[in-house]
């Protein structure tokens, strides 16, 4: 694999060219400064607003989009991904030139096939891996950053030495530039955002939760996990040093037991979960999916985030973040260029009418207000789920919901070795025990006891997917839309539930 460095790049090329920076925010801010400071003729476009203001405060000439698209000869597109489609369609694309080069810092749009550029102007790649403010900082403090280029189409025989110019102008062949294809670019940023990073957050909440259940003070908990910064210094390191490298900076003691116990984590699962994610990303599934949500107003994802900042953990994050004022600067460390040590700083001390004694209160009240479900065995679950999809496949507000809809749930117990489903396929409501004779576009996994807890009303399934405690797959506007007949299900679940229950005592 070729690297390619500031010797690779020649920016000749784009002497006497003018760039025009399409949207002045992350990125677009920090390019643009980077590329005039490279030498090169900037110029912006972006709508009247602040970040115009901004642009102009910063010496730049401002125009429209398609003024500037029209003036320029070499185009950054850098406003949101999501956006780009429709703006580009309206207001750059009647602009464009013969011989244009049209610069993404992202391959999504490409990738995806929700933009489509004319023939004759080249289609480029230069997506740093760094937000827009590092952008800037690691160029004027010269040490540069990483970035990957791509070509989709060369119309002019120069896209690549075009795309390695602009990645040589941002400051990117100052650390390195690696081609990669648009598709691999979008493809490995959402892996890392959908699986990657949420198999990694879950991984944090699983230690949250376990350590909290074992009574660890939760400021202690939280400080000794992550909000120390400590966790961040490592990775720092593990990004300069390597995964194994750094390990020569614990204790003999830290290396034995994380080396050692480290093979007890190697699960199968996990890569089994990530290889499932990537293929839809692949597929386009996961790009469908975002484009409805988008077209219906983001309603999930509006749910979604209200739904984490309801977490309790969110609570504990904002009160020990002010209990303790600043959390280290690692920022600082990172843009430094001898990458030296941080100064430590000291956590203050806990204020005394303690957020911790008024956690734990809260924690107290809401054990004594939603008093545990004894669990259920694996026959009577077994009874209760056969009584409730008996009672589903007739009922008349269900059969409403499936009218249109053609949507299979499949619930894993792994704990019980139990799997039914219940699917609603154009008016019909049907279901049972064992896996669904097609396709399930939902898989939740979870236990018997949250899922008794889910269909009683003593747990929220959404809450519970966010802790960990119910693993959804599949659409998640599927699995929340099901959300909306919760109420139906909950009832009939616990008609099936008492009568089973019942009739056992
Ligand atoms: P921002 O969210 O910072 O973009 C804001 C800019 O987009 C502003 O100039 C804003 O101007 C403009 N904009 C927003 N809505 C519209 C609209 N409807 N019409 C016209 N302009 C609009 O984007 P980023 O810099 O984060 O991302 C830009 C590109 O860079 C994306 O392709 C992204 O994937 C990529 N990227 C981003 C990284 C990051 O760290 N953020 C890292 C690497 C790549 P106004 O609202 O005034 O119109």
């Amino acid at each position: 694999m070729k690297i390619y460095r500031d010797q690779d790049a020649d920016l000749s090329l784009l002497a006497g060219k003018t760039i025009a920076v399409i949207g002045y925010g992350n990125q677009g801010r920090a390019q643009a400064l980077n590329l005039r400071d490279s030498g090169l003729a900037v110029l912006v476009g972006n709508r009247a607003d602040s970040y115009s203001e901004q642009a102009r405060q910063d010496g730049f000439a401002v125009f429209s989009l398609t003024e500037a698209a029209r003036q320029g000869e070499v185009i950054l597109l850098l406003i949101p991904d999501e956006i780009l489609p429709a703006v580009f369609a309206q207001e750059i694309a009647p602009a464009l030139e013969a011989g244009d080069t049209l610069v993404f810092a992202s391959g999504y749009n490409i990738a995806f096939g929700y933009l489509q550029p004319p023939e004759d102007v080249d289609v480029v790649l230069v997506a740093p891996r760094m937000i827009g403010a590092g952008v800037r900082d690691l160029y004027q403090a010269g040490r540069g950053f990483p970035a990957f280029i791509g070509v989709a189409q060369d119309h002019s025989g120069q896209a690549q030495e075009r795309a390695l110019a602009l990645a040589k102008g941002i400051g990117a062949t100052k650390m390195g530039a690696v081609e990669v294809s648009f598709a691999q670019e979008a493809e490995l940023d959402l892996f890392t955002e959908q699986c990657f990073g949420p198999a990694f957050g879950q991984v944090l909440m699983s230690a949250v939760n376990l350590l909290l259940d074992e009574g660890y003070p939760p400021e202690a908990v939280l400080l000794e996990l992550y909000m120390s910064g400590e966790f961040s210094y490592t990775l720092a390191k593990i990004a300069e040093l390597g995964m194994i490298e750094q390990t020569r900076l614990h204790s003999r003691t830290s290396q034995y037991g994380s080396i050692s116990r480290g093979l007890r984590f190697m699960l199968p699962e996990l890569r089994q979960r990530m290889a499932q994610g990537l293929e839809e990303i692949r597929s386009g599934e996961f790009a469908r999916e975002w484009s409805a949500e988008q077209a219906a107003g983001c309603p999930t994802l509006e749910s979604l985030q209200e739904t984490a900042r309801a977490l309790p953990l969110y609570q504990f994050e904002n009160e020990l973040r002010a209990a303790l004022g600043d959390t280290p600067d690692l920022g600082s460390f990172l843009a430094s260029s001898t990458g030296a040590a941080p100064q430590h700083t000291k956590p203050g001390p806990i204020p005394k009418e303690s957020w911790l004694e008024r956690l734990l209160q809260r924690l107290t009240h809401r054990a004594r207000t939603q008093p545990a479900l004894p669990p259920l065995d694996a026959t009577q679950a077994s009874e209760i789920i056969s009584r409730f999809l008996e009672y589903a496949a007739h009922d008349a507000n269900l059969q409403e919901f499936a009218q249109d809809r053609q949507i299979t749930s499949h619930y894993l117990l792994k704990d019980i070795e139990l799997e039914f489903y219940l699917s609603f396929l154009d008016g019909e409501v049907t279901g049972g025990l064992g896996a669904p004779p097609e396709t399930a576009q939902v898989r939740l996994e979870t236990s018997a006891e949250v899922l008794d807890g889910m269909f009683s009303g003593s747990i929220d399934a959404t809450r519970a997917a966010l802790s960990g405690k119910i693993v959804f797959g599949g659409d998640t506007r599927l699995a929340l839309g099901i959300q909306r007949i919760q109420g139906d299900l909950r009832h009939l679940y616990q008609k099936a539930r008492e009568e089973v229950l019942g009739s056992k005592s």
